[in-house]
């Protein structure tokens, strides 16, 4: 059973947070399905917070699905058994809506508290602390950490699980989003020992066949009239050049520079033949696009998942409207648009 919960910002809500915190026994940390470096950062930062901070009590990650490019993080550890669940806090991260949560059990669990920074209009859970214009939730979880410094522990470990949620979800500190706290905050992390080359040696290894695979897929991009970029990789291509689905869901990056090109697509065909989109852009806004396709994610970087070439075109050609109808009105008001 879904609760609706009234979000709230900042300072109150976190407040309420650390109350429902500090008075649970148990408490389960889970975060959205496919998970990228914001979800993983901030559910294992989180946890390690908690466990520094109060050694008394039980606290779980639980989640369905994982991501071999972020395991150098290290593993969820124990998952709680489901009778833990009755009497458990649960802490849902960056996760706008149910569904994309990775554990069915969610509403099994006493208090659900859902953090999070998509757009999002209709909260879940009994509590929610919602900040869209954050770029990312581990900034959040700082921010959370650096709110109660006098009682909450932040271990090395942790920073480091923050920061790699932070730098992935602002693209190394370059989206919209990032600001003088995100900064501050990072600095903070800094200071905790981060051993950044670490990890962006890790975030940016890729195996040989895969940076072969993207020079080949570099002469495949495509662009509609409007110029939104566009990739297309079906099973059979990724099967092929034996390319994982996550590596080649991360292709998406390969249209990031495209001068002119402000949106840009990845169409990633899943193993049960439906598929992935993964929509970017810059200045102009996206996350309408995505959720009219059952989508949704933040203005410049969304998600959604399509069943049909029919689909598929019909979403490129709204992207093209969309990216036509901006450079108009750019070029109406400042004789300029952009790249
Ligand atoms: P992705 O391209 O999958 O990395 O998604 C970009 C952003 O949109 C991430 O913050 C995702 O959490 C979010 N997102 C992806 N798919 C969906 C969806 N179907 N509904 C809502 N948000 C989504």
């Amino acid at each position: 059973m879904e609760r609706t919960a009234e979000a709230h910002t900042g300072a109150r809500a976190m407040q309420e947070i650390f109350e429902r915190i500090a008075a649970a026994d148990t408490i389960i940390i889970t975060r959205h399905s496919r998970p990228d470096g914001d979800a993983v950062g901030s559910t294992l930062g989180l946890s390690a917070i908690l466990r520094a901070s109060f050694p008394e009590k039980r606290v779980f990650l639980d989640n369905d699905d994982r991501a071999e490019y972020l395991a150098f993080l290290g593993d969820e550890g124990p998952r709680p058994a489901p009778e833990d669940y009755a009497a458990a806090t649960l802490i849902v991260l960056d996760t706008g809506t149910p569904d994309r949560v990775a554990n069915a059990r969610v509403f099994d669990a006493k208090c659900v508290i859902k953090i999070d920074h998509h757009i999002c209009r209709e909260h879940y859970g009994d509590l929610a602390w919602v900040e869209e214009e954050r770029s990312s939730v581990c900034e959040m979880i700082a921010e959370f950490y650096r709110a109660f410094a006098d009682r909450l522990t932040l271990t090395r470990y942790a920073a480091e699980c923050l920061y790699t949620g932070m730098v992935t979800d602002s693209g190394r500190f370059r989206f919209r989003g990032t600001n003088g706290d995100t900064l501050r905050l990072a600095a903070m992390l800094l200071d905790a020992g981060v051993d950044f080359e670490r990890i962006f040696s890790q975030l940016g290894g890729e195996d040989l066949e895969t940076v072969r695979f993207e020079g080949y897929l570099a002469s495949k991009i495509r662009t509609t009239e409007s110029g939104a970029a566009y990739l297309r990789i079906s099973k059979r291509l990724r099967l092929k050049h034996g390319i994982s689905l996550e590596d080649a869901c991360n292709t998406v990056s390969l249209m990031e520079h495209i001068k002119g090109s402000l949106i840009w697509i990845a169409f990633i065909e899943n193993d049960d033949g439906s598929v992935r989109v993964r929509l970017r852009s810059r200045f102009v806004e996206v996350q309408q696009l995505a959720s009219r396709f059952g989508g949704g994610g933040h203005a410049c970087a969304s998600g959604a998942t399509v069943n049909s070439r029919a689909e598929e075109a019909q979403l490129l050609a709204e992207a093209d409207k969309l990216l036509m109808d901006y450079k108009e009105k750019a070029f109406a008001k400042s004789g300029f648009c952009p790249e």
